[in-house]
């Protein structure tokens, strides 16, 4: 007998990152596509890592994550945002940013909720949604300065919107927002029962324009009117080239973080125990390794941008994250799905198509490349770009 199983998910294939990493390891392309770092973590933090294990933190750590860590995750934030929260209620360390993403919602979002999010969109938000019997709806962000449309947004809210999530350094993009789309979104939910779900995992790779001071983050924390509804979630796999190891954050005022715990304690339980010792470490010894981030990876853009000069990719801007978008109209007429396998497989170089990003699949013929990688890979993958 066979059995038929009707898909909770029936729109959904391979997640993108997943689809493209293979490709490049069947042609031994060079990998511009799935975001992580070719290079690896500080060895401090790896002989933290050892230590632990070694010391005999194998078994279950405490269900929101190791004291230590949560200690240092609040001193970051009060220290970086002057938000103060306790790390014993408002804190929960999770598996990656990816489960608390999902974990805020399947805490909040109830049958029939619309969640709204921001094409171009992290594809893990609308699976998330969909799961929980969500509703996502759309806003777009404006092609090519990837700018919120407040009207737009203004519009969408409606007495079922139970949640926004905004992601700002923004991935695919790299745009970010500034601190008149914050105060906008804070209008806009004030009075409302509305909770937001902030991505912040590129909060420390923030760039210079030229000549220009660098712009803060402007984290949900900053604002009162968000900050008292925000799941705010972020990532140390990004902040310390630890993308493998699956650790990340969420903090939320606690009656939020209640709730979020009731769901986390059957979706994960916890984390990794040496992982967490391991960084809480880190960042007790190392405080200012976050604060350095941003002029590491703008170094690394700009490395890219100046060894993509003369090729016939245009390259859109990029303030923070550790991707780069460009256009390849001038190139090719092909969909930027069909661009991207031809690159791969005839050229060596691997990416991620934008169009993966856009729920209907709108295809403006731009490519994401992540320059988390040594100079000698981001020279090799220009060379060959060159060519085209
Ligand atoms: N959100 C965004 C915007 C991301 O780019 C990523 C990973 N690249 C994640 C969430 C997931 O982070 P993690 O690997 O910690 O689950
Ligand atoms: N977030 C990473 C990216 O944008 C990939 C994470 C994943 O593969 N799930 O490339």
């Amino acid at each position: 007998m066979s059995l038929y199983l009707p898909s909770r998910l029936p729109n959904v294939g391979t997640t993108i990152f997943t689809v493209m990493s293979r490709l490049a390891a069947e042609h031994d392309a060079i990998n511009l596509s799935q975001g992580f770092p070719d290079f690896s973590p500080s060895p401090l933090l790896l002989e933290r890592v050892t230590h632990h294990m070694v010391a005999g933190a194998n078994q279950y750590p405490p269900m929101a994550g190791v004291p230590a860590l949560r200690e240092a995750i609040a001193e970051k934030v009060a220290r970086l945002y002057l938000a103060d929260y306790d790390p014993e209620s408002e804190v929960t360390v999770t598996a990656g940013a990816t489960q608390a993403i999902y974990t805020a919602i399947a805490a909040c979002v109830r049958s029939g909720d619309e969640v709204i999010v921001f094409a171009p969109v992290y594809d893990s938000y609308v699976p998330g949604i969909e799961l929980n019997g969500g509703h996502a709806v759309f806003a777009h962000l404006r092609f090519p300065e990837f700018k919120p449309d407040w009207d737009e947004v203004r519009a969408l809210i409606t007495p079922r919107t139970r949640m926004i999530i905004i992601n700002s350094p923004h991935n695919p993009s790299g745009a970010v927002w500034s601190a008149d789309d914050m105060a906008m979104l804070e209008s806009l939910v004030r009075g409302t029962k509305i909770v937001v779900v902030s991505d912040e995992v590129y909060e420390h790779v923030i760039f210079t324009r030229s000549g220009d001071a660098r712009a803060r983050h402007e984290s949900v924390t900053r604002y009162p009117g968000l900050r008292e509804r925000s799941f705010v979630v972020s990532s140390f796999g990004k902040t310390y080239h630890v993308t493998g190891w699956k650790v990340g954050y969420c903090i939320a005022p606690r009656a939020l973080m209640a709730e979020f715990r009731k769901a986390h304690q059957f979706i994960v339980f916890t984390v990794h125990h040496p992982a967490q010792l391991a960084l809480a470490d880190f960042m007790r010894e190392q405080p200012g390794f976050a604060d350095d981030l941003a002029a590491f990876y703008q170094a690394k853009r700009d490395y890219f941008r100046q060894q993509m000069e003369g090729s016939r990719f245009a390259l859109l801007p990029c303030d923070g994250t550790y991707f780069q978008l460009a256009t390849y109209a001038a190139i090719s007429d092909e969909t930027d799905t069909q661009f991207v396998q031809r690159l791969t497989k005839a050229h060596g170089v691997a990416a991620i198509p934008v169009s993966a990003f856009n729920p209907d699949g709108e295809d403006r013929r731009v490519i994401r490349f992540c320059f988390a990688k040594n100079e000698t890979t981001l020279a090799a993958a220009a060379e060959r770009l060159r060519t085209l």
